[in-house]
């Protein structure tokens, strides 16, 4: 049963319509549970009421038309207890309800499951049979794998629009809405372009070439272009390397040759593939002879020939990319909205982002925050590469993404956006005001930073300090390590414009979710592994580039350079990550640099380092702390699974009561503390965070004018009074609508979005 269960799902799954998989689905499962009737009932949003819209043999002839109510029925009666329910005799149950339209008189086995998605009954499956026999425990238990399997289709069906298809309605045909998870407050109106990430070589699909001598002139181009990184590459190498040990790089221009594999790409363009297929088809035939050879030196060349195969697809899919022309008002959409891709898109015509996985914590939406893009993250129902093109529009604030939004649906958003853009005019007068508290607390108002674009939108919006430089931010936008004066450059860049305001370096912190191209970590549990500083000690010559590139780029300045270590569970690793430091800045002191020592500080992430608070803070100059990891850890919720998203509550009680401890427990030390997760750039989490204390809010660019309104529109007391009640609380949603309450009451009514999202039927 359990191979008949994987092949139902798989085919199912492949379906080419939500309609054959309905039908497909009835007609296996009759056959397998060997029963003479299999029906499928649905949720119909706009009636509240579950259709019939599939059956084996039930009549045909009323499907679509003939439905039940929750509780109508023992179809109903499924809905209304949310569980199976399996009837030897259904006709003697006192809810059996006779439909004369169905045809099924002669039927009294009965075991119907219930459909159910993120906790709604969106269907029922019923299977029905004669003599009357109750069906067995393991036929029970393969009809509610199959339905909780199947749940998954047909609320992605619902999303879409296909089930309101079934019944008929075809008033909003092409207008879908799919709901995600906010990513980036804002709203945006656009057009949809998705971007594919880059596929591997074994992924990519056989497709006859649309234009044989195009593809031909896109893959001369791929090579043009892979000959010249190899050329460049062989260049540099050549004043560290001896010429045998570059060999390597002669032997892949060799295999670029066209007498070798360029030709017979080439030549199964001419007969009909596309130039990545063709590609694909070559290079494994390649590396399949390369690794049935005896030799074991020229059985590890296969590895040589896939890298090269793959540098060559990197660019056919970029040439490819490139040619498409972007329109002005463009919705990023992208399975996985990665930092390099945001990189690479103009911001100027950058509408939203729209990204299938993810949640609001990952990297990307914090970049997105960043940048102020309007984006949602993890809308795992949207079927993307059909969105392509279509009008488009992204509500940031509640995680709603609108495709082929109808007129009545695009006034309501452009009189939103109308409301946003005068709060913004609102806020852009604050830019010159000190971020002091109405009796007289002063704060300092930092910026999160990584992309050098953030700088000039940092200062424009008034930051006095950077509080956190994401570092892997620049890593990830390129296709190997920097080198210490190119990361120089940058890190002076930042030094230099922020001058002799304070700038808090992190030192490199992948792994989790950021990941380098050129140094991929693979991990069944990245967040558990080898993450920020547990990667860097281990790479000592990686730090200490990396630090003395710091220290350098901060010679000659007045501003202060704050080293800031990521992910720290201990002191030993401070101990050794001090150790590094120093020497980075002996050896850059006696390069001829005159250069200050910089200030060293941990972020607080890991919940051991919460008790280690007065330890870390008696070792080091300040603490911050990075509340999205912080959050992740204490309560066991990913930060990028959507599934979970409603379980990551950076408000909730436990958060907040360690926040405050470690507010107390450094400043017990003398030591400066600050705060530098999303929780700190929200109107909620930074009245709470200057009631608790904290000497610094770091949070990105585009929040910064909120949280200074907030700040100078109450007193220190007022925070304080808040606070006290909140850690009386042990519900979030208490402590945040409590919180929200205090705001509105403030008057700061228009920081909290309260529009409402309009409804599709
Ligand atoms: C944090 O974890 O809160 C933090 C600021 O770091 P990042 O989001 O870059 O992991
Ligand atoms: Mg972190």
């Amino acid at each position: 049963m359990l191979d008949a269960l994987r092949q139902i799902v798989q085919d199912v799954g492949a379906a080419s319509s939500f309609r054959h998989a309905l039908d497909l689905t009835v007609a296996r499962v009759s056959m397998i549970l060997d029963t003479e009737v299999c029906s499928i009932y649905l949720l119909d949003r706009a009636s509240g009421r579950f259709s019939f819209v599939a059956s084996e043999g039930l009549n045909p002839e009323v499907l679509g038309s003939l439905s039940l109510a929750p509780g109508e029925g023992l179809v109903g009666l499924v809905v209304e207890r949310a569980e199976p329910i399996n009837l030897s005799d259904a006709t003697e149950h006192r809810r059996y309800l006779h439909v004369p339209e169905l045809g099924e008189e002669e039927l009294s086995a009965f075991l119907g499951v219930p459909i159910i998605h993120n906790r709604v009954v969106l269907g029922v499956m019923v299977v029905q049979g004669h003599p009357p026999r109750r069906y067995s425990e393991q036929e029970v238990a393969f009809l509610v794998t199959l339905a909780a399997q199947f749940a998954g289709i047909v609320a992605h069906a619902d999303a879409t629009g296909e089930i309101r298809h079934l019944f008929g309605d075809d008033t909003h045909a092409h207008e879908a809405n799919y709901q995600g998870v906010p990513g980036a407050p804002g709203i945006g109106i656009g057009t949809a372009v998705v971007v594919k990430p880059m596929v591997s070589l074994d992924t990519v699909p056989d497709r006859p070439a649309d234009d044989i001598e195009a593809e031909v002139r896109v893959f001369d181009e791929a090579i043009r272009r892979v000959r010249e990184d190899l050329e460049r590459i062989d260049e540099e190498l050549s004043k560290s390397l001896q010429p045998e040990e570059r060999e390597l790089f002669e032997a892949y221009l060799h295999i670029l040759d066209d007498a070798a594999l360029a030709g017979e790409v080439r030549q199964r363009i001419r007969q009909g593939q596309w130039a990545q297929g063709a590609l694909r088809q070559v290079i494994l035939e390649h590396m399949a002879t390369f690794e049935r050879m005896p030799d074991s030196y020229l059985r590890e060349r296969s590895a040589d020939v896939r890298d090269l195969g793959q540098r060559v697809l990197a660019y056919l899919q970029d040439i490819s990319r490139t040619e498409v022309v972007l329109p002005d008002d463009m919705i990023l959409v992208s399975d996985e909205v990665t930092a390099s891709m945001m990189a690479e898109l103009p911001r100027e015509k950058l509408r939203g982002i729209v990204s299938v996985r993810g949640s609001n914590f990952s990297h990307g939406a914090i970049l997105a925050q960043a940048l102020g893009i309007p984006t949602v993250m993890g809308v795992v129902e949207m079927p993307i590469f059909r969105v392509d093109g279509q009008p488009m529009v992204v509500d940031g604030h509640y995680g709603e993404v609108f495709v082929s939004p109808g007129p009545l649906v695009r006034a309501q958003y452009n009189g939103f956006a109308e409301e946003e853009d005068r709060l913004a005019v609102e806020l852009d007068a604050l830019k010159e005001l000190p971020s002091v508290t109405r009796d007289g607390h002063q704060l300092n108002l930092w910026v999160n930073v990584g992309l050098v674009g953030e700088i000039s939108r940092s200062l424009d919006r008034g930051a006095e300090g950077i509080g956190l430089f994401r570092t892997e931010v620049p890593f990830a936008t390129r296709d190997r390590f920097p080198t210490e004066e190119d990361q120089r450059i940058i890190y002076r860049e930042h030094m230099e414009a922020f001058e002799p305001r304070p700038v808090t370096m992190r030192t490199l912190d992948i792994g989790g979710d950021k990941s380098l191209s050129y140094f991929p970590i693979s991990e069944e549990n990245p967040f558990l592994g080898w993450r920020g500083i547990r990667v860097t000690l281990d790479h000592p010559e990686i730090f200490l580039g990396q630090v003395r590139a710091m220290i350098k780029a901060n010679a000659g300045l007045e501003g202060i350079l704050r080293i800031m270590l990521p992910m720290v569970s201990s002191l030993d690793e401070v101990a050794e990550a001090r150790a590094l430091i120093d020497r980075a800045y002996r050896e850059v002191g006696e390069e001829g640099f005159e250069v200050k020592p910089p200030q060293v500080g941990v972020m607080i992430e890991v919940p051991a380092a919460v008790y280690l608070t007065r330890d870390l803070a008696r070792e080091l100059d300040f603490l911050a702390v990075g509340s999205n990891d912080l959050t992740q850890y204490m309560l066991a919720v990913d930060r990028n699974n959507a599934r979970v998203a409603g379980l990551f509550q950076e408000m909730h009680p436990s958060v907040l009561i360690a926040l405050r401890e470690i507010v107390k427990d450094c400043h017990a030390e003398g030591k400066p503390v600050g705060i530098c997760g999303e929780l700190a750039g929200t109107p909620e989490g930074a009245l709470l965070c200057v009631g608790m204390g904290y000497d610094v809010l770091s949070m990105n660019a585009t929040n910064l004018p909120r949280v200074k309104l907030v700040i100078r529109s109450v007193s220190l007391r007022d925070c304080r009074r808040i606070l006290a009640r909140v850690l009386r609380m042990r519900s979030t949603a208490e402590i945040v609508a409590f919180v929200r309450d205090q705001l509105v009451a403030i008057g700061l009514e228009r920081l909290i979005p309260h529009h409402e999202v309009p409804e599709l039927f």
